[in-house]
């Protein structure tokens, strides 16, 4: 377990990610890896001495989720509808719902923050459904206004300091 902190935030919610190109697989040879900031989004490396990793295929996500439960609405093309949130992260989320979703859909979201009026929007998320997984859809988050993904990394921010002991560096 390390304790490293975002550069340009200062919070050491970080979360190894995924080497690209060239120039990272040789710097991991030298102990120095790549990370993403689980609030602000900041993308940086850092020198971990001695710190050896080993891939496992479910590392290849850029943020974690966090638990937590409130309800979501959307509305697409051709569906709307409602759902329960299961986890949430500034890159995305996974809910409950009876909605007939497709993956490669693409919708509009209305994050229905607790104790907050009105909702977090995201203009555009793309909706992945898993046959594995029946009954409910996740949503990686494309764009929205600054001022919304501002208001939910305060939420966000929140969570973690409400110390739910959130471990997101897995080594
Ligand atoms: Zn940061």
């Amino acid at each position: 377990m390390t304790n490293i902190k975002c550069p340009q935030c200062g919070r050491d919610f970080v979360r190894r990610v995924p080497r690209a190109g060239r120039v990272e697989i040789l710097l991991s040879a030298f102990y120095v890896y790549p990370f993403r900031c689980q609030l602000c989004g900041h993308r940086f490396r850092s020198f971990q001495r001695g710190v050896r990793y080993v891939w496992v295929q479910e590392d290849r996500r850029e943020y974690d989720r966090i638990e937590i439960n409130f309800p979501v609405t959307f509305s697409g093309e051709n569906v709307s509808g409602e759902g329960m949130l299961l986890n949430l992260s500034m890159g995305g989320c996974r809910f409950t719902t009876t909605a007939d979703l497709g993956t490669g859909m693409i919708v509009k979201l209305a994050l229905q923050i607790p104790g907050s009026v009105p909702p977090v929007i995201v203009d555009a998320a793309v909706v992945i459904v898993r046959k594995t997984d029946p009954g409910n859809a996740s949503v990686e988050f494309l764009r929205w206004q600054e001022t919304e993904r501002e208001r939910l990394q305060h939420f966000i921010r929140l969570l973690i300091g409400r110390g739910a002991d959130s471990k997101p560096l897995q080594a």
